[in-house]
């Protein structure tokens, strides 16, 4: 042990025998899954189409022959299914949930899989949605999976927290669009992986422009574009420009997403590859002290929540049966 030890090897840069490794905090899969690697998407806000690039990039990636799954932990507001056309129920048994499958090919998990009615509003607190969304993580067979999408909830709250901690990210994609608000917000999203240790792959401008159908001219409908900057201050490699495009919401409203002919994030998709080679696997993003700090803090939200509330959080685990999954909401 160095003289100067202060028992905190997080800040230590001594080289000594009774150097602590930072301890692992990432959740396991199921004994039965198997994911290479796992990709976050993330937005500092809601409507900035998200959930459209990771439709979009797990299109790209399964039509490029890699076994493709997204797990849609956007739980309040869970489009994927839809996107692909998806509307059956999550089957499972005494070993897991398995996911639904699209017709291309893709794995699929979402809250809306698990609802008897699609239509049914999730109306849970945070502390709900966490452990909801890291059973999407823990319970589900992930059959071989190469490349793993995770949509992420929207900001900067305390699910996406949650998800940054327990799930092996090995890297996350940042959605925005070209307004200077939302510049803003999606740098808190930034600083926020770059805080988790979780490496930024890449950015996308959604809606970056609009092409004139009469004379092809790039109309910048929201603005100048603001991601060349944002990528440059931030260090991030590889950025793409997806415009408005109504074939987009076409396919996705019609479940149609892997059949879009023009499928604005297939080279974007490639270079993530390039980028995700040169990456060590991921391993633990957060130190003993951070969890210590953030466990402290999520703790006190939540007894704050319950003083005033009077209500007891009570997370049921979900219980599978032979046939669809039987799905109980947790009682508030
Ligand atoms: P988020 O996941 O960020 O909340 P979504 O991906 O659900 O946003 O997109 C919101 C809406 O905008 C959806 O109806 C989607 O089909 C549409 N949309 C998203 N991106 C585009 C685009 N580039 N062109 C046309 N429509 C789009």
């Amino acid at each position: 042990m160095s003289e100067n030890c202060t028992h905190d090897c997080s800040s230590c840069g001594e080289n000594c025998p009774s150097r602590q490794q930072p301890q692992s905090f990432l959740e396991k899969t199921n004994d039965l899954s198997h994911v290479k690697k796992v990709i976050g998407v993330v937005s500092g806000k809601g409507g900035v189409g998200k959930s459209m690039t990771c439709a979009l990039l797990a299109a790209a990636s399964q039509n490029k022959g890699n076994v493709t799954a997204v797990m849609d932990a956007d739980i309040t507001g869970p489009s994927i299914p839809k996107m692909f056309g998806v509307h059956e129920r999550a089957r499972g048994d005494e070993f897991g949930i398995y996911p639904c499958v699209s017709k291309e090919g893709v794995q699929l998990m979402s809250m809306n899989l698990l609802l008897e009615n699609e239509d049914d509003p999730v109306v849970w607190r945070g502390a709900l949605i966490s452990g909801t969304v890291l059973q999407f993580w823990t319970d589900v067979i992930w059959q071989g999976v190469d490349y793993m999408f995770v949509d992420m909830p929207p900001g900067t709250g305390d699910v996406p927290l949650t998800l940054f901690q327990s799930i092996p990210l090995d890297g996350i994609i940042v959605v925005t669009t070209p307004q200077d608000l939302v510049g803003m917000i999606v740098s808190k999203a930034i600083n926020m992986a770059q805080m988790m240790n979780v490496p930024i792959l890449g950015i996308v401008e959604n809606m970056s422009y609009l092409t004139c159908p009469d004379c092809g001219r790039k109309i910048s409908v929201f603005g100048e574009s603001v991601v060349d900057s944002i990528a440059l201050e931030h260090n991030i490699p590889a950025v793409a420009k997806v415009p408005i495009d109504r074939n987009l919401t076409l396919a996705a409203d019609s479940g149609k997403i892997e059949e879009v002919e023009n499928n604005y994030l297939s080279d974007f998709f490639d270079k993530i590859v390039a980028e995700l080679k040169d990456k060590p696997l991921a391993t633990a993003h957060n130190t003993k002290k951070d969890k210590e700090f953030l466990q402290m803090f999520c703790g006190g939200l939540k007894i704050v929540a319950a003083i005033y509330i009077g209500c007891k959080f009570n997370v049921k685990k979900a219980s599978y049966s032979q046939s669809a999954v039987d799905f109980q909401m947790p009682q508030c």
